[in-house]
């Protein structure tokens, strides 16, 4: 099939209301969102105005949604499709990215599924179900398979919407990467499949330290972890990041008839009233995990 790349070419807002007009017979919803903010915006009277509304409160009041299709498109300047549930109806989501007047936006094509089978005998289930159901398909794309936790991908999803927000609400936010030490070692020693179980631990530990649902943690590459606190200052971060330092420093990893252990070292970068794109925050993290590894490792620097 043909992919559908409309960003190339910037078009004009009347195009686009011409083409939604189209859409109109063939979706239920057509909307157009910033990507970036999360926010709805309207087209009506030949200018662009930020809504009220955030786009994902249409199925998960006040919470972003992990796999942002907006974004995705935004970020890959291609089309992609996810699936919804608001509790009673399940939406398919094509999201496709346009640049109105020179602006980049997303077009958001909603179409009503329940009916379409997509979730297996979905009138005698209950919502919850429907719900786990369908989260599970949409985490799919932005989780880690090794470890569970977030992957790269989800990293430049939703780190650009954070950092916009902690700017808005005038809150820090905090980012903390952390790298296991000497890891290429445990392989040579115990074997890939072992280094294997120990990313794993590694993982669960440093998830568990945060708030679940407010944070996230995501696998930046090999042995390398990404932990981003809103609304957290320095010295908190430093805080969590001591714990998980502590943490894998205390943990005996068992894998057959070894019991390996591990340390990792951290960095930390906090923002606070400070317009830093995402790239250039995980650089500067990137700097301070470099000076915890230069200056002995299992360390903390912020
Ligand atoms: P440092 O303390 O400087 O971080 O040393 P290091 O050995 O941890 O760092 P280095 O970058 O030299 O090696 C990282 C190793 O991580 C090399 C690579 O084989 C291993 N690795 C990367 N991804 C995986 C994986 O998915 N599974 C396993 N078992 N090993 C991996
Ligand atoms: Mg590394
Ligand atoms: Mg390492």
């Amino acid at each position: 099939m043909e992919k559908v790349n409309t960003s190339n070419k910037s078009i004009s807002m009347n195009t686009l209301i011409n083409t939604m007009s189209i859409f109109e017979t063939l979706y239920d919803v057509i909307r157009v969102v910033n990507p970036v903010k999360k926010q709805l915006l309207d087209l009506k009277l030949n200018k662009i105005n930020e809504l009220e509304s955030s786009c994902y409160n249409l199925w998960r009041m006040g919470k972003v949604c992990s796999n942002c299709v907006s974004a995705r498109a935004y970020n890959e300047k291609e089309t992609f499709v996810k699936i919804e549930y608001t509790g009673k109806k399940v939406y398919m989501i094509t999201a496709i990215p346009v640049e109105i007047d020179g602006l980049p936006v997303v077009l958001e094509l909603l179409k009503d599924i329940t009916k379409s089978g997509v979730i297996e005998n979905i009138e005698n289930k209950d919502s919850d179900t429907i719900r786990h159901a369908v989260n599970h398909i949409n985490e799919l794309i932005v989780l880690d398979p090794l470890t569970q936790i977030f992957n790269k991908r989800f990293i430049y999803e939703r780190l650009p919407a954070d950092i916009i927000n902690s700017l808005l609400n005038n809150k820090p936010l905090s980012l903390i990467m952390a790298d296991i030490d000497f890891f290429k070692k445990v392989n040579d020693i115990y074997g890939h499949v072992a280094g294997d179980e120990v990313l794993k631990v590694v993982a669960s530990i440093l998830s568990g330290s945060v708030r679940k649902d407010v944070d996230w943690t995501a696998r930046y590459g090999g042995e390398e972890f990404i932990i981003c606190l809103k609304n957290a200052s320095e010295d908190t971060a430093v805080k969590i990041a001591e714990k998980m330092r502590k943490a894998i420093e205390n943990t005996i990893i068992n894998y057959e008839d070894s019991s390996i252990k591990v340390t990792a070292s951290f960095g930390v970068k906090t923002l606070f009233q400070e317009n830093l794109n995402e790239e250039d925050l995980i650089k500067e993290v990137d700097k301070k995990l470099y000076e915890a590894k230069n200056s002995g490792r299992n360390k903390v620097i912020a």
